[in-house]
């Protein structure tokens, strides 16, 4: 089974729930460098001020940053255990830079899920989606909860909407993506690491697809 995995897809395609979904049916640790930065603009940092405007202009951080993250994030972790990686690498250079961390610890990327969705698709879940203030859990407006007043149907935390889950910031975070992040696709799928995976669907319909990938040799 393939151990360590990285997430490819657009705002929206499902990596963030899908990650979580792999880490607790294989106890792979899951990472997000989104919830990292958000995690350092809660707790105020330096690093989380830095970040805000960019974040919420829907731009990406700079590659040495996110580099230093990730690269302090390998340093800590048990290389006994897999990880699911959602939100990075985003640019070729952090995809240099990650086989280099990885490299240096004797590791190698395993498998590359590429989750590809309809831009209608995502902007629905985008502009629909709220979460947990307490517990993270991610919900849809109009299926699991009725609006962003209503409490967490799983911790009973009040829920909020990201500060990038705006139209206008979905569309810079989506030019983004297609100018610097679609390209690294074809730098895994040279090495025949890359998995396309229709993403579009219920989480559950989309986690059997996932799975496959990953037991697949
Ligand atoms: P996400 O939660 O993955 O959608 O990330 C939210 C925002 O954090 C992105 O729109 C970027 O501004 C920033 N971000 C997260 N990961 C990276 C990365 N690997 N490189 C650059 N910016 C990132």
């Amino acid at each position: 089974m393939k151990r360590r995995i990285i997430l490819m897809g657009a705002p929206g395609s499902g990596k963030g729930t899908q990650g979580e979904k792999l880490a607790e049916a294989h106890d792979f640790e899951a990472v997000s460098t989104g919830a990292m930065l958000r995690e350092e603009q809660k707790k105020g940092s330096a690093l989380g001020e830095m970040v805000r405007e960019l974040i919420e202009s829907g731009k990406l951080v700079p590659d040495e940053m996110m580099t230093a993250l990730v690269a302090d994030w390998a340093t800590h972790r048990s290389s006994e255990r897999g990880f699911i990686l959602d939100g990075f690498p985003r640019t070729e250079p952090q995809a240099e830079a990650l086989d280099r961390i990885l490299e240096e610890r004797n590791e190698a990327i395993d498998a590359v899920l590429f989750f590809d969705v309809p831009f209608d698709v995502i902007s629905d879940r985008i502009l629909g989606r709220v979460g947990c203030s307490a517990c993270g859990k991610i919900f849809k407006i109009g299926l699991q909860v009725a609006s962003v007043d209503a409490s967490c149907p799983a911790c009973g935390g009040k829920l909020v909407r990201r500060a990038d889950d705006t139209l206008e910031t979905l569309q810079q975070r989506m030019a983004e993506y297609e100018l610097k992040t679609a390209p690294v696709l074809a730098y895994y799928e040279k090495r025949g690491l890359l998995t396309r995976i229709s993403a579009d669907g219920e989480p559950d319909a989309v986690f059997k697809r996932v799975q496959a990938a990953i037991t697949s040799v």
